[in-house]
């Protein structure tokens, strides 16, 4: 494994497939800047590959098809164009994975943005799940791991990727830029931990991108007028709204500044959650009312969603 961070990972993975304890279908939350994309796609080649030890041999008959992309035993599917995956979609993939005997080794699902499985299509594959054929795994990666039914997601081992310290990310960075990083640069590995592959290319273009948190943080703290969310940006403020309430989770909860978004602002943040006497009762159940605007939205064409927040953040700022 290429990335450091993922290391841990993939030693797990390896460990349970030595022991003959994979589970048949795992839950990966989708995060790319993490390196999940990376990481599904050596864990494919290695349950294909017919002598993987600590990777895919690249070599095998197994390796050959699946990287000329006719592997008979991998399947995959995935929303078009941010659509729903259909029942249909679902009851064609399970058609033909029980109906066709594998080559050799295992098969494999790999089941993207799981999020956009209808009602219907989840429960098709439930039963799939309950029951899973032997030698076949499902590799199931949602962009949001929350709105997956709970029934689907009871029945897949989650896997979340490791996200790496800001220390970890400064050695890797500066390895990766063969130089020392500069203040600006360490700074940024703190602020986007959880965001490493995307660092770098900020890093290397010097562009880096507008920062609703510590916007959205600075205005709440020093008691200034919040920005007014538009048309084009209100979703940023929407995801900038749930991140900073998680972390003000994470400080009242006492979380390491190694675990914290922007652990500068630590002391602060502790003197904010006093000063308004919330709790982590308050701060989840306002988390819950943003998945709820989020969702709302998406369902509900013509919903003014800047105006949805506007109202979100006076209620409760
Ligand atoms: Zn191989």
């Amino acid at each position: 494994m290429s990335l450091p961070w993922l290391r841990e990972n993939w030693q797990q993975v390896l460990r349970e497939r030595q022991q003959g304890k994979l589970a048949h279908a795992y839950c990966v939350p989708w995060q790319v800047d993490l390196g999940s994309a990376l990481f599904v796609a050596e864990w494919i080649k290695l349950l294909l590959c017919s002598q993987a030890e600590k990777r895919a041999c690249g070599e095998c008959k197994s390796c050959l098809l699946h990287k000329a992309g006719n592997h008979p035993d991998y399947y995959s599917l995935a929303s078009q164009d941010g659509r729903a995956i259909s029942v249909d979609q679902v009851r064609e993939l399970l058609g033909k994975l029980h109906n066709t005997p594998n080559q050799a080794g295992a098969k494999v699902v790999w089941l993207q943005d799981a999020e956009k499985l209808s009602v219907t299509a989840a429960n098709a594959l439930l039963k799939t799940l309950e029951e899973p054929t032997r030698d076949t795994y499902f590799i199931v990666t949602p962009e949001r791991t929350e709105r997956l039914l709970p029934t689907l997601r009871s029945r897949m081992q989650l896997l979340r990727m490791n996200t790496p310290s800001a220390e970890a990310i400064q050695q890797w960075l500066a390895q990766q830029l063969g130089r020392i990083l500069t203040e600006e640069e360490m700074t940024a590995c703190q602020r986007y931990r959880q965001r490493p592959l995307a660092l770098i290319e900020w890093v290397k273009s010097g562009d880096y991108p507008r920062d609703y948190v510590a916007e959205l943080s600075g205005a709440l703290l020093a008691d200034e007028a919040l920005p007014t969310p538009a048309k084009a940006d209100w979703q940023d403020w929407l995801l900038a709204t749930e991140q900073w309430l998680q972390e003000l989770m994470r400080v009242q909860q006492g979380a390491a500044q190694t675990q914290l978004l922007m652990p500068s602002k630590q002391a602060e943040l502790q003197q904010f959650l006093r000063n308004r006497n919330y709790n982590v009762t308050d701060l989840s159940s306002w988390l819950q009312l943003c998945y709820g605007i989020r969702q709302q939205t998406n369902e509900q064409s013509g919903l003014n969603g800047p105006l949805l927040l506007q109202e979100l953040w006076m209620r409760w700022l």
